[in-house]
């Protein structure tokens, strides 16, 4: 694991991440496979901690073994072997509730599962009706238990991840999970709870102008809240806030606001420049990158300590290079 550059990793903690453990190359899949990504190993695995887990694996249904589906109301399925039409439900939940405890104290910030599994599917996982219809409105029986138990983790399925802004957004919301949860637990004061909500501000206004000012309320009230119901409100607001999607637009209206801080500092042809990759941005031509490392030079430039700090500008590991795609 290697450490974040240029991006605020509130301690030494490393940043812990779930992940379906066939996603990592190990061999426990129903078939005695592995369903590697990539991404996953090569790339995102320097600068996070794994924790992998294979629900089926390690409840104890051996590998290789029979495939299972879901089986009755969508809502609330069993967990079934194709052939043999054994019911492996009760198995699961008691691994499950083992393991989800156990996972409190592992201190994750994300969950990476594994799409279409009956175990750890998150969304569209096919289900066999009462009626033996096949409806791809399921849930993974891990994975729901997961998302009940813990709703403010990030979670994602390989799958979406391929696509560049889900996973932008995946990692951005893993660190940011991340330093709420270690404000959460160096205690919530209110200047602690301004500070944070200061250096998040151009990237929650990147996410959603009035969720960014309901946010703002709430601090600006703080002292009405207990320090639990504080956290428990902002914590879930916040995580909200950066589930919504960025678009161009947003993003053009947060590289304007952030212009404004050294605008007259610059002289007429850098003032051009900088508002024209601006303006390319917008139409398409060049990635966000691209006005950010002009705007993050001119805040090095000028020190602008205001912006210097601003979690927008540094939000995940540069070499990632999540900011990169038009
Ligand atoms: S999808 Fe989940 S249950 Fe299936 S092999 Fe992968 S980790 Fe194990």
């Amino acid at each position: 694991m290697t450490r974040a550059k240029n991006t605020p990793a509130p301690n030494d903690i490393p940043i812990r991440i779930g992940v379906s453990r066939c996603l990592l190359g190990e061999l426990v899949r129903y078939d005695g496979g592995h369903r590697r990504d990539p991404f996953l190993t090569d790339v995102l695995g320097q600068y996070v901690e794994w924790v992998p887990i294979c629900p089926e694996a390690e409840a104890g249904m051996g590998t290789p073994r029979e495939p299972m589906q879901l089986v009755g109301d969508p809502r609330t399925p069993r967990l079934v072997t194709i052939e043999t039409r054994r019911d492996m439900s009760t198995s699961l939940d008691r691994f499950t509730e083992q393991k989800l405890a156990s996972l409190e104290l592992d201190d994750v910030s994300g969950y990476i599962f594994k799409k279409n599994s009956p175990s750890c599917g998150i969304e569209q996982v096919p289900v066999i009706t009462r009626q033996g219809r096949p409806v791809r409105t399921g849930v993974g029986l891990f994975a729901r238990a997961f998302m009940n138990r813990f709703p403010l983790v990030p979670v994602e399925d390989e799958g979406r991840l391929g696509d560049p802004a889900i996973r932008e957004n995946f990692i951005e919301r893993v660190f940011c999970y991340r330093r709420f949860h270690d404000l959460v637990r160096t205690g919530i004061t209110r200047q602690a709870m301004v500070r944070f909500h200061t250096v998040h501000k151009y990237l929650l206004l990147a996410h959603s102008p009035q969720y960014y000012i309901a946010l703002g309320r709430l601090v600006g009230h703080a002292a009405r809240y207990r320090p639990k119901e504080l956290s428990a409100k902002y914590g879930d607001l916040f995580m909200q806030t950066l589930a919504m999607r960025t678009t161009v637009r947003k993003h053009v209206n947060v590289l304007h606001h952030l212009v404004g801080y050294f605008k007259t500092r610059l002289g007429a042809p850098e003032k051009i420049e900088l508002l024209g990759v601006i303006d390319d941005y917008h139409r398409g031509l060049v990635p966000l990158i691209a006005p950010l490392t002009l705007i993050k030079h001119y805040v090095r430039t000028f020190d602008v300590s205001y912006l210097r700090d601003q979690v927008y500008l540094h939000p995940h590991p540069n070499e990632l290079m999540l900011r990169n795609h038009a």
